[in-house]
């Protein structure tokens, strides 16, 4: 298992390791800030470093419970101390977008019991699709969207909590979707609390404070199905 540190700290940009297994362009360390692509989430690019050269780090994926970085010439790599460096600006915008997807989230389930069925976020836009809801008029997204920077300009503080499966799904429906997907193994939830207004499930990277996620917009709704109505946002 890959010690995750951007767990505990979504703003480390920065961090020592070691390299335990190279095998062609894949590279396992004992810890890693690289966050792998999942939960809807694309993954973190950036630098290893070693002996004063820098190796490119353009795919993360979580293989078998470990942490798998794909980098470029890592045939030249050697097992041993490594600096790992995230492309911050590129994790800044992912951090911004799914912070806001636990913001509309919250918006839908209040205002419709409307519960997330998939997302997909990316540094630059993100989609969210739920259920329970029907196709929205132009004025319900504006509201929607209204409510949502409403939630966002609070400056809802977000912070993290470990809690046992089995107190997890003794909470709402809508902290058990998420959970309900989880292998059976996992027995420890990680709550991602924000101020009063979301409770949720979330193995992902957030901002410390929603104020930071900027302004959402609601570029384009799409009905993909009776569970599936598609927003599709970014923040300016
Ligand atoms: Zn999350």
């Amino acid at each position: 298992m890959t010690q995750r540190l951007y767990l505990a700290d979504s703003y480390l940009t920065e961090f020592e390791g070691t390299i335990e297994a190279i095998s062609g362009e894949k590279v396992v360390l004992n810890q890693t800030a690289f966050y792998p692509t999942g939960g809807g989430q694309q993954h973190d690019e950036g630098t290893l470093q070693q002996n004063g050269r820098s190796f490119h780090v353009y795919d993360v994926r979580q293989e078998k419970g470990k942490v798998v970085h794909y980098v470029k010439n890592a045939e030249e790599l050697e097992r041993g101390p490594v600096t790992g460096r995230i492309d911050w600006d590129r994790r800044y915008g992912l951090m911004r977008h799914h912070t806001l997807l636990h913001v509309i989230g919250s918006v839908i389930y209040d205002l419709y019991g409307g519960l997330c069925t998939g997302n997909k976020i990316y540094p630059d836009r993100a989609r969210i699709d739920f259920n329970h809801i029907d196709d929205p008029s132009e004025s319900e997204i504006e509201s929607i969207m209204q409510e949502t920077n409403r939630r966002i300009q609070q400056n809802h503080p977000v912070r993290y909590e470990e809690v046992s499966r089995e107190e997890a799904e003794t909470q709402s429906d809508y902290i058990k979707t998420a959970i309900n997907l989880l292998p059976p193994s996992v027995k420890k939830v990680r709550l991602v609390v924000i101020g009063s207004i979301d409770t949720q499930a979330c193995g992902g990277t957030h901002v410390r404070q929603t104020s930071e996620i900027g302004t959402a917009e609601c570029v384009k709704f799409v009905s993909k199905g009776k569970n599936n109505k598609r927003f599709e946002l970014k923040t300016l």
